[in-house]
């Protein structure tokens, strides 16, 4: 008999939408909207509805533990029990930390499910006692972009996205909002019904770009020149509100200074965009109020990713945009939920001078016989790093390593997953209890299982739990049921939860995270939580941490003449779903008709796209939706989709950005030619 049951979808998404799963029995038929989180209103990606009860039911799914029984990489296996699996892990750790240390074994996990248990509790717990070495997961994605915001404003909440709706001016920035913030469109359409102004910046013209009055496709890197260019540009024409910047603005004077430096034509050809088109964006900054600006990922994702992200936060503050329903930048969401990470994830239990390395330098540091002690031990879970990590085919070398002892979990069998000695069968979402804040939006949402675990898989939590209990950590932290996990995550007696006790939130409703009863407005009820109490355009925070008190601009030179971007696809979240039949086919690489013609390559043709680390194999498609000098294609294809066996991850290079050290895939250098030709 068929029953409908309340869900959340978990995936690396900022909306995090409220589900309703049909299920038969042991088995999901369908997976819909529901109303019961206001946001997102009933409404999903098609990702979702069509692919979901396939990743759980399919022929990927991991269902047992496994041994590796072919070469690494080769993807063969023979079905193991848990208890072999484990016992199997527990003696190769110890072996590796008798000979080595703990901190030659490595965790990596990231942003596969992002509920609160699943994405970093027991596991982090596990791995914190046993003294591995700790991992900075950040810098992947989205780091950037939060210490841009943390040092700007400190942990406070921005503005709700349902503001949206009421502003007169609406600028997205580096945001395809379609793909990967979906229900911002309706909100953005309510505002513009009532006569909203829509300004796009971004160098495709991506299907918001289409109904915006302004599009500015600016080169990628320079957003830090164009925020700097509209901030001089609004001094000039009198739109910076003084009295807000001498109450409320630390080191205005010093960030003027860079921000005044370049001429406005020299600014304008640095972004590779009309002057006409920055003067035409300070006018309608400075004439429209309330004005919401959305900052998403794909901006930061270069060595100037950090400054870009704060001269543009620092616009609001400049020109008096805050204080308003409907002003100031939709962004902070993280900052509204009253989180507990030290309770959660127990960092006190860490061994004092444990290192941290850097997520993004993993490739690097797996081939790194310097490195002291080195990684002898990798466990990577919620995360299919060989598809997602820049520098593709150094990870490739890396996790081939025969002396690396490797285990990989999770749901289905990826790419990586190839890769491991001991495979571990993960629960999806849908199999397990979890509690869910977003990155996008301020409901918090908890959710129940609505089938039984599939085979014999098992929830991230229980697995620690088990493994923990093979260690001899006994203590309470290791013996927490998922629902003590819930309360220790979130602080039960803050006026945001109601009166809730986190585990406890019924699951048919989200709960809406206020203050003094109303949503966050900064500097109406919520105000910045710097060590000034002020807008910090100079951080004394970043400065400390990244040598990075002011933003700042570096062009990146690279002996390649096109900029290769890789933004989310409409087919996956990252790389989930990339198993699947519906993601068979291999992404194109968007190029525009003048850098078709310069190379006499026309549309449809197979092409090479290289540089010094990679080289993969495209079908072109000529578009003038990417502007001249850039070309584009879609990130998180799986390597069946690839006929050498690299994707364009192989091509992103492993530097830093200027914050955060954030990974930087829009600085992908590449150059064109056509296949199998020698374009040398
Ligand atoms: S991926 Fe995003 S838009 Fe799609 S269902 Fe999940 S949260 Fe909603």
């Amino acid at each position: 008999m068929n029953v409908v049951k309340a869900s959340v979808c978990p995936l690396d998404c900022p909306d995090t939408c409220s589900l309703s799963v049909t299920v038969d029995g042991d088995r999901i038929l369908a997976v819909r909207g529901s109303e019961a989180n206001p946001y997102t209103r009933g409404v999903l990606c098609n990702k979702v509805t069509r692919y979901y009860p396939e990743f759980v039911h399919g022929e990927g799914r991991l269902r047992t533990p496994l041994k590796r029984i072919g070469a690494k990489g080769e993807g063969r296996f023979a079905r193991i029990s848990w208890e072999e699996a484990l016992d199997v892990i527990h003696a190769r750790f110890i072996e590796v930390i008798e000979t080595h240390g703990a901190q030659a074994i490595l965790p990596l996990n990231y942003a596969g499910p992002h509920g609160m248990l699943a994405y970093g509790s027991m596991d982090l717990r596990f791995f914190h006692k046993l003294g591995a070495s700790l991992l900075e997961r950040r810098p992947l994605c989205g780091g950037i972009r939060t210490e841009a915001y943390v040092g700007t404003f400190g942990a406070t909440p921005g503005m709700p996205p349902e503001q949206l709706a009421e502003a007169k001016l609406i600028i997205i920035w580096g945001n395809n909002v379609t793909c990967s913030n979906l229900h911002f469109m309706p909100l953005i359409n309510e505002a513009k019904k009532k006569g909203a102004t829509l300004v796009v910046v971004d160098p495709r013209r991506v299907k918001v770009a289409q109904q915006a009055d302004l599009h500015l496709p600016l080169r990628p890197g320079t957003d830090v020149i164009l925020a700097w260019a509209v901030t001089a540009e609004l001094e000039r024409r009198g739109g910076l509100d003084e009295a807000f910047i001498a109450e409320h603005v630390h080191g205005f004077d010093a960030y003027m200074e860079q921000a005044r430096a370049l001429p406005l034509d020299e600014a304008a050809r640095i972004c590779g965009v009309p002057t006409a088109d920055i003067t035409r964006l300070a006018e309608l900054y400075h004439a429209l109020s309330p004005a919401a600006i959305s900052v998403g990922n794909g901006l930061e994702r270069n060595q100037n990713g950090g400054s870009g992200i704060r001269a543009i936060f620092a616009l609001p503050a400049l020109a008096g945009k805050f204080g308003v329903r409907g002003g100031g930048l939709v962004n902070g969401a993280g900052y509204a939920f009253a989180k507990t990470p030290a309770r959660l994830q127990r960092p006190d239990l860490v061994p004092e001078g444990t290192r941290t390395l850097n997520i993004v330098d993993v490739g690097r540091h797996l081939l790194d016989e310097t490195l002291a002690p080195p990684i002898k031990a990798l466990f990577f879970y919620n995360h299919n790093p060989l598809i997602v990590h820049p520098d593709q085919n150094r990870m490739k070398q890396g996790l081939a390593r025969e002396d690396l002892f490797t285990v990989g979990c999770d749901v289905v069998m990826t790419d990586s997953i190839a890769y491991a000695d001991i495979v571990l069968p993960a629960c999806s979402h849908f199999e397990h209890d979890e509690i869910f804040p977003a990155y996008g939006q301020q409901w918090l949402q908890r959710a129940e299982p609505v089938i039984p675990p599939v085979g014999e898989s098992l929830p991230n939590t229980e697995i620690f739990r088990r493994l923990a209990a093979c260690f001899g950590f006994d203590d309470a932290a290791f013996t927490a049921d998922d629902a003590q996990l819930m309360d220790d995550a979130f602080d039960g007696s803050d006026e945001r939860m109601q009166g809730h006790r986190p585990s406890r939130i019924p699951t048919d409703r989200a709960l809406a995270m206020t203050y003094q009863g109303h949503e966050a407005v900064l500097f109406g009820n919520v105000f910045p939580a710097t060590p000034s109490g002020k807008v910090e355009l100079a951080s004394g925070y970043l400065a400390e941490k990244y040598d990075a008190l002011l933003p700042r601009y570096r062009p990146y030179e690279a002996p390649y003449a096109l900029t290769l971007i890789s933004p989310a696809s409409d087919k996956r979240i990252t790389s989930t779903f990339g198993g699947l039949k519906f993601s068979d086919e291999t992404p194109p690489l968007d190029m525009h008709p003048d850098d078709a013609a310069a190379r006499g390559l026309r549309d449809g043709m197979r092409v090479r796209v290289w540089n010094e680390r990679g080289e993969v194999h495209l079908p072109l498609r000529i578009t003038d939706a990417v502007r001249p000098g850039v070309v584009c294609s879609l990130k998180g294809a799986w390597l069946r989709t690839s006929d050498n066996g690299q994707t364009v991850s192989a091509l992103a290079p492993g530097h830093h950005a200027d914050i955060s050290e954030g990974a930087c895939y829009n600085d992908t250098r590449v150059e064109v030619a056509l296949f199998p030709a020698n374009g040398n």
